[in-house]
């Protein structure tokens, strides 16, 4: 677990992270195998349909939480179980350490439990004397070797074999196999059968809660859990308020997703049905001790925040890490404290504190690959930066933040600031004026840049272009305005302007309103809210909307804040009318090209031009994927690469904050591009530009960075 008080601490075990290779071949594998299995696992069925019902069975359960709780408490006692309601995690271990000293426990075997790493369950009960054993063959590894999980549903996926065969022998003092996975689990299997015999408490999770009956639904593989829950006297149950769920028909209508989305399999080995305190032979009148410990730890609260309450869908399964690619790079154990991966920063924030948290929420680069594939639909993104947001509110602003924010809210200082850089970059460019020269980290605010070469502002913004470039057709098929972003009018006017050629030439008048500014985006991975609702507010009413028939930007990350973040952020305010509308009206240049225009192959000069695609993380997560490899087929030779489909390691200010793991990510995409084949590298945002062009100057490897409308341009007819 990411222990890191500060950054500096936490950029340490970063690294410690990055230089185990090991770690990085298995998390590359495994997320690479994962994508297609789940795909296969999801063919055939309305995935989205699916994740949208969880969400709303989800949702209703939480609202209803304390009711629910009241009905399964009276179900379950008819059932002869105990049931308790722990408000704290303290509270939680005091009540499971008082039910082992009333029934004279002190061996006790456990199955898998989150929750229970939450509350720190084995050292509690350790101190009060009890022997607590893990049996799931992940977790009873880990806890030989003193560690947390490094996965939800897989805690030990950071060991190799060899390691487990060396931590065997050592527990066993006999020489174990390093190479024969299957008997190194016959040696699991045969050292954890005395515990079972002679545990006189087992302790289980829950997955569901069902308040109709009374009854607890387990969904898992290996089979312990059957074990730990019948053969020990006393059998307690540790489950968090959220697990209850009003019947079993919606639990089994969850667990159509999270088997799928766990581990790619249609329905676990087992799936396990807890109705009461069964016979014991042991037992005291020939029944099971049973008790069921309900947490709170703060999910009462979290249901009456707007801005969290959707965290409590949260069904376990994991796949918000598999997806993830900074989870991909350094595993969970350097990001997450308990819980790992996306939801980990959430979970980690609001169950064990900001001191946790504060390093490890920035580590997000906000790709929303996470938010695409949750069971349950969370936007776990938008939540890590309502984390950063409250933050600030609660500790005050950075001094970066301030500086940025003062800057940024106004417009014309902020432009005038760019004007002043261009002028006073020009001893610092070198590659014809392209590029900036490399500056030591120490004079880039201790960011070691020099993974990439970083682009010199150009010498004229689009802004001061656009007239001279505009050639509006007399009588236009559509009225559109161009939303710039401050990369593309600062940095590549060049895309713009392609983008207005091909536009004009196809019968599209194009207006670009003077007075929009930067989309915000920047200001809210940093966490500063306010300003970042001010330049919101200014697009907004910049553009009136109900002027065109489309905002086109050739931005992925403006498009995805624009169409999705603005409408979330003014809802409630006087704006939100107006947001929602200039929503409505955006749209990315490849699909306003490819489904609005309806260009066809005729319409270019099939340049022969060998090109593959890198698809930006807020177009693929925003559902746009086959628009602009139709338009490659149809202007170039498209040639796809290797994980088209992953982040390019860009992530704006994210890149500055963790240029480690920025570098790494980067120079994979640069690798697949090159080994496509392609001689271009063709995108749809002018971040993904900077990024991979810039990676692949500083590495001089052999392909090129285009924008699509760049393509385009130079290949209509
Ligand atoms: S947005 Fe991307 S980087 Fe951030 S947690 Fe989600 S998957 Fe990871
Ligand atoms: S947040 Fe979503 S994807 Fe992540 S573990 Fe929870 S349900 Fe699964």
């Amino acid at each position: 677990m990411a222990e890191a008080r500060n950054m500096k601490e936490y950029h340490g075990e970063i690294q410690e992270a990055l230089d185990d290779a090991f770690l990085r071949k298995t998390l590359d594998k495994f997320a690479v195998e994962y994508k297609a299995n789940r795909e296969r696992i999801f063919t055939g069925i309305d995935v989205n349909g699916l994740i949208h019902e969880v969400a709303e069975i989800k949702d209703n359960a939480a609202q209803h939480m304390m009711e629910l709780y009241e009905q399964f408490k009276t179900e379950a006692e008819k059932r002869g179980v105990h049931v308790h309601l722990a408000a704290t995690a303290e509270e939680a271990n005091r009540i499971i350490a008082k039910i082992a000293k009333d029934n004279d426990c002190k061996n006790i075997i456990k199955s898998k439990s989150m929750t229970a790493e939450e509350i720190h369950l084995n050292d509690a009960l350790e101190k009060e004397g009890c022997k607590v054993v893990e049996s799931d063959l992940g977790e009873w590894i880990i806890q030989l070797r003193h560690e947390g999980p490094s996965h939800m549903v897989m805690p030990a996926i950071h060991l190799s074999r060899y390691q487990v065969a060396d931590l065997f022998t050592e527990v066993t003092k006999v020489e174990q196999d390093r190479e024969d996975i299957q008997k190194l689990v016959k040696v699991a299997r045969r050292e954890l059968r005395g515990e079972y015999v002679q545990a006189d408490m087992g302790i289980s999770g829950a997955n569901f809660a069902v308040a109709e009956a009374g009854v607890v639904g387990t969904v898992t593989n290996e089979g312990n859990l059957r074990l730990v829950t019948t053969l020990p006297r006393v059998h307690v149950i540790l489950a968090g308020l959220e697990k209850l769920i009003p019947t079993v028909a919606e639990a089994l209508h969850c667990i159509q997703v999270l088997p799928r989305n766990a581990t790619a399999q249609a329905i676990t080995s087992y799936v396990t049905w807890i109705a009461g305190a069964n016979e014991c032979a042991t037992g005291p009148d020939g029944r099971k001790e049973m008790h069921i410990v309900f947490l709170d730890n703060g999910r009462t609260k979290i249901v009456k925040d707007p801005a969290f309450k959707e965290i409590l869908r949260c069904v376990r399964c994991g796949a918000c890490a598999n997806v993830c690619p900074v989870y991909r790079l350094i595993g969970g154990h350097k990001m997450g404290y308990v819980y790992i991966g996306a939801v980990g920063l959430a979970l980690t924030y609001l169950y064990h504190g900001a001191d946790k948290a504060r390093s490890l929420v920035q580590n997000c680069i906000g790709c929303d690959s996470c938010k695409n594939v949750c069971s349950a639909g969370i936007d776990l993104p938008r939540i890590t930066r309502e984390i950063r947001s409250r933050l600030i509110k609660d500790e005050g602003n950075s001094k970066a933040g301030s500086v940025m924010s003062m800057v940024m809210k106004d417009r014309e200082r902020f432009h005038s600031l760019l004007k002043f850089i261009k002028f006073s970059q020009k001893p610092l460019t070198v590659k014809g004026g392209r590029f900036i020269r490399h500056l030591p980290a120490v004079l880039m605010g201790g960011s070691d840049q020099s993974f990439r070469q970083l682009p010199a502002l150009a010498p004229k913004s689009f802004r001061q272009l656009f007239n001279s470039v505009v050639k509006n057709p007399a009588n236009p098929k559509y009225r559109v305005a161009l939303f710039s972003g401050c990369a593309q009018d600062f940095v590549y006017p060049e895309h713009l302007v392609a983008a207005v050629q091909v536009l004009n030439r196809h019968g599209v008048a194009v207006d670009f309103p003077l007075q929009q500014t930067c989309c915000g985006l920047p200001l809210e991975m940093m966490g500063q809210r306010e300003t970042s609702l001010q330049v919101a507010s200014q697009n907004v009413n910049t553009f009136e909307a109900g002027k065109y028939d489309a905002i086109i930007t050739l931005c992925a990350s403006c498009y995805g804040h624009l169409k999705n973040g603005y409408p979330e952020l003014l809802s409630g305010s006087d704006d939100a009318y107006r947001a929602g509308m200039f929503a409505s009206k955006i749209i990315n240049f490849s699909s306003f090209v490819f489904n609005v225009l309806g260009l066809k192959e005729e319409d270019f000069i099939k340049s022969g031009d060998k090109v593959t695609y890198h698809a930006p993380c807020h177009m693929r997560n925003n559902g746009i994927k086959d628009e602009p490899r139709e338009l490659l087929r149809m202007a170039a030779d498209y040639r796809p690469a290797k994980e088209e489909d992953t982040c390019c390691g860009f992530g704006g200010t994210y890149s500055v904050k963790f240029p480690e793991l920025s570098a790494e990510i980067g120079k994979a995409k640069v690798k697949n591009s090159v080994e496509s084949g392609a001689d271009i590298v063709v995108t749809d945002c002018p971040g993904c530009v900077m990024q991979i062009r810039g990676v692949a100057t500083a590495s001089d490897a052999p392909i090129r960075v285009e924008h699509m409308a760049e393509l385009l341009a130079r290949t209509m007819k």
